[in-house]
C-alpha cells in the first residue's frame, strides 16, 4: 500500500550487491508501526532465498514444474471432484473417446447423473419424476439412457447400424459396460464400446435440450449426430496407417474390426 509505483516489480525493488539483496524502497510515506514490522519480516524473507537474475514471470503453484496446462488442470478437477485421479476410476478408459464421455460414462454408472429419480433422492423437489420424454415411467439413470421406449428406439437403430442384431442393450451395464460383441477383437470391443458411450452421452445431451432448451426430440437427428461425432472423436483418436472412411463409417463400422487379422490399422 505504501509503495509509490504499484506496478513496481520484484527487480525494481531489490538490487543484487556483490550477492546481497538490498531493498531499494520507493515508499509513499516513511512505513511506521505494523508496515515497519511487515517491512522487517520482508527483509528477512528476502536475505534468506536466493533472488536469481531472471526476469520475473508467472508460475502455476499448483504443479511442481510450475507450468499451467490444461490437462493438469482437468486432472486436479477430476481429483478434486471424484475423490481420486480420474485415470485410476474404477471404468476401464477407452483411448477413442474424450475425457468428458469416459467421465460421463463413469457418473452413469455411479448412478450420479441428475435424472428425476436421483434428484428426489436429494430432497430437490420436482413438479414430477416421471420421464420427460414418455411421462409414463419415473425416470431412473436406465431408463433415461436406455429403456424408455424413445430410447430404446435408438438404439436398435444403432445396433442394425453395427450389424449386431444378436444382441440387447437393455440395461446400464450393457450399455457401458459389458464385452457384448466383438469378444474375440479387443480393437472390435474399444471401438463398439466407444461408440455405445458417445450414443449414451448424446442421448443425455438431447434430453437435455429438450427439457431446457425447448427443442424437439427428433431421433433421426440424434442417430445422424452419434453418427458424425463418434466418426469425428474415434478417427481423430485412431493410428491412420489406414484411415478410418466417413463413407464406410457410415455404412458398416464393423468393417474395420470384422476381420481378425485387422485388415486397416485401427489402434
Ligand atoms: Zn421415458
Amino acid at each position: 500500500m505504501l509503495e509509490s509505483h504499484k506496478e513496481a516489480t520484484v527487480v525494481d525493488r531489490i538490487l543484487h550487491v556483490n550477492s546481497t539483496s538490498i531493498g531499494n524502497w520507493d515508499w509513499s510515506r516513511p512505513p511506521s508501526g505494523r508496515a515497519m514490522d511487515e517491512l522487517t519480516e520482508i527483509n528477512n524473507l528476502i536475505t534468506s532465498v536466493n533472488i536469481s537474475d531472471c526476469p520475473d514471470s508467472w508460475k502455476f503453484s499448483l504443479d511442481t514444474s510450475g507450468i499451467f496446462t490444461t490437462s493438469t488442470m482437468s486432472n486436479l478437477i477430476n481429483t478434486l471432484k471424484y475423490g481420486t485421479n480420474s485415470r485410476n476410476l474404477s471404468l476401464p478408459r477407452n483411448k477413442y473417446v474424450p475425457q468428458k464421455v469416459f467421465i460421463f460414462s463413469w457418473r452413469v454408472v455411479q448412478q450420479k447423473i441428475p435424472v428425476r429419480s436421483e434428484l428426489d433422492k436429494k430432497g430437490i423437489d420436482l413438479h414430477t419424476i416421471l420421464c420427460p420424454l414418455c411421462e409414463h415411467h419415473i425416470e431412473t439413470t436406465e431408463h433415461a439412457l436406455v429403456n424408455c421406449q424413445k430410447v430404446s428406439s435408438i438404439w436398435t437403430q444403432i445396433l442394425d447400424w453395427w450389424n449386431q442384431n444378436s444382441i440387447n442393450i437393455s440395461n446400464i451395464n450393457e450399455a457401458i459396460i459389458t464385452d457384448q460383441g466383438f469378444t474375440h477383437n479387443s480393437i472390435g470391443l474399444s471401438l463398439w464400446q466407444a461408440t455405445k458411450w458417445i450414443a449414451c452421452y448424446i442421448i443425455w445431451k438431447h434430453r437435455n435440450l429438450m427439457i431446457f432448451s425447448g427443442k424437439i426430440w427428433n431421433p433421426t437427428a440424434i442417430i445422424s449426430e452419434i453418427q458424425t461425432q463418434s466418426f469425428s472423436w474415434i478417427s481423430n483418436r485412431s493410428r491412420k496407417k489406414v484411415p478410418i472412411e466417413w463413407h464406410q463409417w457410415l455404412l458398416n463400422p464393423s468393417f474395420y474390426v470384422a476381420s481378425p487379422s485387422n485388415r486397416i490399422g485401427v489402434g
